[in-house]
């Protein structure tokens, strides 16, 4: 640094490292691994030009200090670095194909101690990695606000998961039958109320006990809350109705979620009610075959399969045609576009066909008006849920929602 500030060149810290490098050392032995190692730092050798430095951090991670010309520069070298990855490797006459997520620094702008280029070239690394690996991104102070403002939300999220059960409720959102207007289920939505953050999305604190491993606990404080709300006996309540969860697809093949789920169902079932759970199309694809089978088996108990925001994946017909499910959820996005000044209903009428071709129930959720009530009853709708027809509410706030349906 103290060079570079003699001459007035800028200079960027470029980390590099290497996109699913343990999976060759896995299946292929520590030797080839650590061959394939020598050939890419050979690779990153020749991006560099007189003057640049290249070392070796550790693992698979790599970091250079690049002389920069210009901005024009920083992205030319840039891209010749995760270019140089697309060349096999050759190991013992095995062809390897490589690449790696890089993650820039510039000198001064983006640190002006070696430590915080490092770290702020490491940050960047993450970033690429997030955007989909093979790829560079350079430094940005806002990517790393947001980033400490995610690792702050964790932090604390995992210490509420452990230590204040008190911090989590939940609501429920009344569901109808279009066509009727009666009441024909509940979907119950987890809530945190955290002392700092307030009351923090699920959209963001859900995604993180995913990521972070926690979705169990999370489910407990669920399960714990529903079965605090519901009552022993059916009383006065409507028969039938569907009680509708969320899991994570993750969840199914943990061996906990039985003894978890287990006590809900059966007092679900004692009300007259059934169960239902929810799992996200995106996270549905795919699936193993134990993953099926447990959902098979959680078809078999009785409990009902929804398909969480429906439309917003790449599901595959074939597939849903072999999938234990009998519910798809429209996502909100196509319902927003049935009402307004160009109203849309193609894409709900085309979910709508498929569900029929597939014997499946629909559940339109986001309704928000009555344009889009009124065409959802039209298409034939069967089950829809949205601010226009109730909001969700605590338990002891739904007594309305059980007399009768909407408007
Ligand atoms: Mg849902």
């Amino acid at each position: 640094m103290s060079r570079r500030e003699w001459e007035n060149c800028r200079f960027a810290v470029l980390y590099v490292d290497l996109d699913f490098f343990k999976s060759v050392n896995d299946l292929h032995g520590h030797d080839c691994g650590d061959r394939v190692l020598q050939q890419a730092a050979l690779s990153i050798q020749r991006v560099l030009r007189r003057g640049d430095v290249v070392a070796r951090l550790s693992g698979d991670e790599f970091a250079a200090i690049i002389e920069l010309q210009s901005d024009d520069d920083l992205a030319r070298v840039c891209q010749r670095m995760t270019q140089s990855f697309q060349a096999p490797v050759v190991v013992d006459h095995r062809e390897f194909f490589i690449s790696a997520s890089v993650g820039v620094a510039v000198y001064p702008e983006h640190g002006k101690t070696a430590s915080s280029l490092l770290q702020n070239a490491d940050r960047a690394m993450y970033t690429a990695k997030l955007a989909g690996r093979a790829c560079y991104r350079v430094y940005s102070a806002v990517d790393t606000e947001q980033g400490r403002y995610e690792q702050r939300l964790s932090e604390a999220l995992i210490a509420s998961l452990k230590t204040t059960p008190e911090e989590f409720s939940v609501v429920y959102q009344p569901q109808y039958r279009l066509e009727t207007g009666k009441i024909a289920g509940l979907e119950v939505l987890i809530r945190w109320n955290h002392p700092e953050f307030g009351a923090v999305s699920p959209g963001d604190f859900v995604p993180i006990a995913e990521q972070r491993g926690h979705i169990h606990e999370l489910t407990e404080h669920l399960v714990r809350c529903i079965l605090a709300d519901l009552p022993e006996a059916p009383g006065s309540l409507p028969e039938g109705l569907c009680l509708a969860i969320n899991i994570s697809a993750r969840q199914i093949t943990d061996n906990r979620l039985d003894s978890l789920l287990d006590p809900l169902f059966d007092r679900i079932r004692s009300l007259g009610w059934r169960s239902e759970i929810e799992i996200t199309e995106t996270h549905l694809m795919n699936l193993s075959t134990r993953c099926l089978n447990r959902l098979r088996r959680l078809g078999e108990k009785g409990v009902i399969i929804a398909i969480d925001d429906f439309g917003k994946g790449y599901s595959s017909l074939a597939y849903l045609h072999t999938l234990p499910v009998q519910v798809l959820k429209i996502d909100r996005q196509f319902i927003r576009r049935l009402g307004g000044k160009s109203p849309d209903s193609r894409i709900v009428s085309a979910i709508l066909g498929i569900a029929e071709a597939l014997d499946l129930e629909v559940v339109a959720e986001g309704i928000e008006n009555s344009g889009q009530y009124t065409k959802l009853r039209e298409l034939k709708c069967h089950r829809g849920q949205g601010f226009f027809l109730a909001r969700p509410r605590p338990w002891l706030a739904l007594n309305g929602a059980f007399i009768d349906a909407s408007q």
